[in-house]
């Protein structure tokens, strides 16, 4: 179950691939889907409420998830879904889950509402500024993954510190 609370809550982030957020169902648009379905099969995907889905082994992990002693290794990391690479962050243009002031985050001069999943084991495990994961999250949500070297540079971004 997520719970998303405003990124000021958070002091940093880092993933510590526990694998918790495996056991969380990953949306996949369409275009993935067809992408999942030509490389793996049809047996990796389940279609529900509307969507399809990464499908749950039977210990409710993700069907590619591999635990090697208690660390968490993906077996699709370098093409997997773009939830999972977003994950913990949520990002909308609206104050989706409220708290406005301490989810508003700007970035080129445009207004984003972050918020990241309290539940996920990372929050508060980080030695970066928070703000560096989330510009990183924002380009992904953006589709500009490029540009992502250039996010250093905007980690001391005044309104965002
Ligand atoms: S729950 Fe958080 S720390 Fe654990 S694997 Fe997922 S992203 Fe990483």
């Amino acid at each position: 179950m997520v719970k998303p609370i405003a990124w000021r809550f958070a002091g940093s982030w880092s993933c510590i691939r526990c694998g918790k957020c495996c056991m969380l169902q990953v949306p996949v648009k369409i275009g993935e889907a067809l992408f999942y379905q030509r490389k793996f099969g049809s047996n990796v995907l389940e279609y529900f409420n509307k969507g399809f889905h990464i499908r749950k082994n039977e210990n409710k992990y993700c069907v590619f998830l591999e635990l090697v002693k208690g660390k968490a290794f993906c077996n699709i990391y370098s093409f997997r879904p773009r939830a999972c690479i977003l994950y913990p962050f949520y990002i909308y243009k609206k104050p989706f889950y409220g708290e406005e002031d301490r989810a508003k985050f700007t970035l080129f001069d445009e207004e984003y509402y972050v918020y990241i999943d309290a539940e996920c084991t990372g929050v508060n495990r980080g030695f970066l500024p928070i703000s560096k994961n989330i510009v990183d999250a924002i380009l992904v949500w953006l589709g500009k993954e490029d540009y992502k070297q250039i996010s250093q540079l905007n980690v001391l971004h005044s309104s965002n510190v």
